[in-house]
């Protein structure tokens, strides 16, 4: 069987959804055989794919991949060239509206829906719980009625964050699994190939077609030694982002090994390849240890880890593979790090900090620290922290700084209050916010800060763009472990460092912090908390259920195909913009209040690129158009060359459409008419999202061209897009795609050419004739 898991998020009976007081109560039995990898079939199907490849020894990243080829003896993989047509084993407001186009009774994959971004923090999970479903009971009502139509599992809003229910539920050793959100690889802590791709992505696995990637270079990050004191696995990865940048791992799957592995934790895991996506891997994965069948064990899942053990040596690399890359981390000699402010990749020891915290001159205060999302929020991450309240209660103080902590499950968060840290947190000033996403993704309602003040929060998520957690763009957002996140805020100070430095008790006199120490597992075994946020074990589709979407609704809009992509060579592409610098899928479709426009395309493009830099005036969602000379945002100024009949395109810069792998950030471009996209380079995910929505992606083929082009500049002609689309031999074509030429005029009539190169591969060829991969699929 080969399992999908298309993770949706965010709808409703309301009358099911009760509040979050604990109603603990036994999970039922649960029936693992949907939830188990088909070994003998994976075994069988990479032994075919081992003699094409001449039995040479494979990494595990290698052989779960291959062992999902839809034809396995069709194909010689080689790494960073061969495009793989894969089966996911198989997330989303956006994708089931696109499900809905491909006119399905049902999915072809088992298909679960999570509720996680639309929940804002602000007061505590009861009020914010009920305050979100009442402003949000549209989409939630939606995406219920699909769920009961299509029969996926539905996960009501306060059930938790799609990754920490994605590992206590679905993820297994060597599943091949795809989620509409980068940092699905989080189910690699459970050995699993867990990629985050876009709604149009998840929709071909719904669809039962061939999902297709290009088989992955694999680094090997070897890790020797223990991690001991205040160190944690967060650091490990906080580290490696550090080392790689943001961009290090393009193209990649980090596959980790050595004895190092066998010390952590299936959740410690699981927050490592979390953050993978910071430096835009692929994915990330562990092979299978002891900790990942205790966790199964732990989590109801018994059948599946005895499976996985009688099939150790597949979920394993094999002796002598050999990586493309390997990284080496001592885990005895590691420090703690903090990352930030502003990009993930910016990491600093904990022992340099102070020093740079005043070598920038900054406040030496944190206002507010915030523990939880899908990367640090799993019953260790709470009972490590736990253990450094403990100490502060006994002193008799509380957190200088705001303190938030987010449970990532309804069953972390029952399990917490059942064994006591709840109540040790709220005791030094912690307030527990519903199990969702929150301040994570910019749901976070601040009653701290007057508006635009400079201020630093310490988190133990994963990213910290500018404006991600809560819309300030002079908010220094750093990430670090929970448990520095923890002593800082009860010191309250950016420049404290608990190995070094005491805290002041209730009666005046110093003390040291000890070192955090935790449960990897509850000694009590979980409880499942509140049933009603669960879906029924097996969903089974019901035609007859009807789903509304109210035509004068401003939430929730019904999907048109695109048309189809150019017969020939494209001619007068007026150049709308040039964007200078960091462009994230953030500053091309802004989270935090525009997320309740996600089902809603025409609304939601009223963000689009507002958080982007204009190179030729150094403003920020500020452009000319060029017919009427007036200066406009960049989606008004798009909508106006739309209006005329003018397709537009933008010349960006490095890793353009980085970070989450929304998919927006492609739909709205080609919605607003942009057909092509030159970049210096790409994300990949968005990468693959704009060719999937029919927009064609190409790279400079000499990076420092981009300094020629500049915003009014017209491509006056393509060539080489006929031959692409006619699927001829184009000049100078390679395995990995070809050359595309720019002939470009300037206003003063100037002309001058540019080489791209594109990565179509022939069924993204076909995705760009039809107008997007799904008009493709119809055929
Ligand atoms: Fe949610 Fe943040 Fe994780 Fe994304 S990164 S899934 S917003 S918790």
């Amino acid at each position: 069987m080969s399992f999908l898991q298309p993770l949706a998020r965010t709808s409703s009976r309301w009358s099911h959804i009760r509040t979050l007081a604990s109603s603990a109560s036994s999970r039922p039995a649960r029936d693992c055989s949907r939830i188990t990898p088909p070994y003998p079939k994976l075994v069988s199907n990479l032994e075919k794919v081992k003699r094409v490849l001449d039995n040479r020894p494979l990494t595990l990243a290698e052989k779960i991949l291959y062992s999902h080829l839809t034809e396995p003896e069709g194909v010689k993989p080689i790494r960073g060239q061969t495009y793989l047509k894969l089966s996911p084993d198989a997330s989303a407001q956006m994708a089931i509206l696109q499900f809905m186009l491909a006119g399905m009774p049902t999915t072809a994959v088992p298909t679960s829906i999570h509720c996680d971004h639309l929940i804002v923090g602000h007061k505590g999970a009861a009020q914010d719980l009920v305050k979100s479903v009442e402003n949000n009971k549209e989409i939630f009502n939606f995406l219920e009625s699909a769920a009961e139509k299509y029969g996926m599992s539905f996960w009501k809003p306060g059930s938790g964050i799609i990754h920490q229910i994605v590992l206590e539920n679905y993820a297994a050793p060597g599943l091949l699994m795809l989620g509409t959100d980068s940092h699905t690889p989080n189910a690699g802590g459970l050995g699993a190939i867990a990629i985050g791709v876009g709604g149009a992505d998840a929709v071909d696995a719904m669809a039962n077609i061939p999902w297709e990637l290009k088989a992955p270079e694999v680094i090997g990050v070897k890790l020797t030694g223990k991690l001991n004191g205040w160190t944690s696995p967060k650091d490990v990865i906080l580290h490696l982002v550090g080392k790689l940048t943001v961009r290090g791992g393009t193209g990649h799957i980090i596959e980790y090994f050595g004895p190092g592995i066998e010390t952590l934790s299936c959740t410690g895991m699981g927050t490592i390849c979390n953050m993978g996506a910071e430096v835009g891997a692929t994915t990330s994965l562990f092979p299978f240890v002891n900790s990942m069948a205790s966790y199964l064990h732990a989590t109801g899942r018994g059948p599946v880890a005895e499976a996985a053990r009688h099939n150790a040596n597949f979920l394993r690399a094999d002796e002598g593979a050999v990586y493309d890359k390997v990284i080496e981390i001592n885990l005895s000699e590691l420090e703690p790090y903090i990352n930030g402010p502003f990009t993930p990749d910016l990491a600093t020891p904990l022992s340099k900090f102070a020093d740079v915290v005043r070598k920038n001159g900054w406040k030496d205060e944190v206002k507010v620290g915030l523990i939880g999302s899908c990367t640090n929020s799993s019953y260790e991450d709470m009972d490590r922290v736990t253990s450094l309240a403990k100490q502060a209660v006994e002193k008799g103080i509380k957190s200088k700084a705001g303190f938030f902590i987010t449970p990532g499950s309804e069953q972390i968060r029952a399990t917490i209050e059942r064994d006591g840290q709840t109540g040790v947190l709220e005791k030094v000033g912690g307030v527990v916010l519903a199990n969702a996403c929150g301040p994570c993704i910019g749901q976070w309602t601040r009653d701290d800060l007057n508006d635009k003040e400079e201020n630093a929060i310490l988190t133990s998520f994963n990213r910290n763009f500018k404006n991600r957690n809560d819309g300030n763009s002079t908010t220094m957002n750093f990430l670090t472990s929970p448990e520095l996140v923890t002593a800082m805020s009860l010191s309250g100070k950016l420049t404290f460092n608990p190995l070094t430095d005491p805290l002041v008790d209730a009666s005046g006199n110093e003390f040291m912090l000890q070192p955090p120490y935790g449960d990897n597992l509850p000694k009590d075994g979980f409880i499942p908390g509140n049933l009603s946020y669960m879906p029924a074990d097996v969903s089974k589709p019901n035609p007859s259920v009807e789903i509304n979407v109210d035509p004068k609704s401003t939430r929730l809009q019904v999907l048109e195909p695109f048309g189809p992509g150019p017969e020939g060579e494209f001619t007068d592409l007026q150049v709308l913009l040039k964007v200078k610098g960091k462009c994230t899928t953030d500053h091309i479709s802004a989270a935090g209040p525009w997320l309740k426009y996600k089902g809603h395309l025409e609304n939601i493009s009223n963000n689009t690129l507002n958080g982007a830099l204009n190179a030729d005036n150094d403003k920020v969602n500020v452009v000319k158009n060029v017919f009427t000379g007036e200066e406009g945002a960049i989606h008004e100024v798009g909508r106006d060359y739309q209006k005329l009949g003018k397709p537009w395109i933008v010349v960006t810069d490095h890793n353009y459409g980085e970070g989450s792998a929304r998919e927006h950030a492609a739909l709205q471009m080609r919605y607003l008419g942009c057909p092509m996209i030159l970049a210096r380079s790409f994300a990949r995910i968005h990468q693959t999202n704009l060719k999937k929505q029919g927009v064609l992606p190409l790279t400079f083929a000499d990076p420092a061209d981009w300094e020629k082009m500049h915003g009014g500049d017209v491509i006056e002609s393509t060539v080489g897009v006929a031959d692409l689309v006619a699927g001829r031999p184009g000049k100078n074509d390679t395995p990995e795609g070809g050359e595309i030429s720019l002939v470009v005029r300037r206003p003063n009539g100037e002309k001058y050419e540019i080489r791209a190169l594109h990565t179509m591969s022939k069924d993204q060829v076909q995705w760009f004739k039809k107008g997007s991969a799904l008009n493709a699929a119809r055929g």
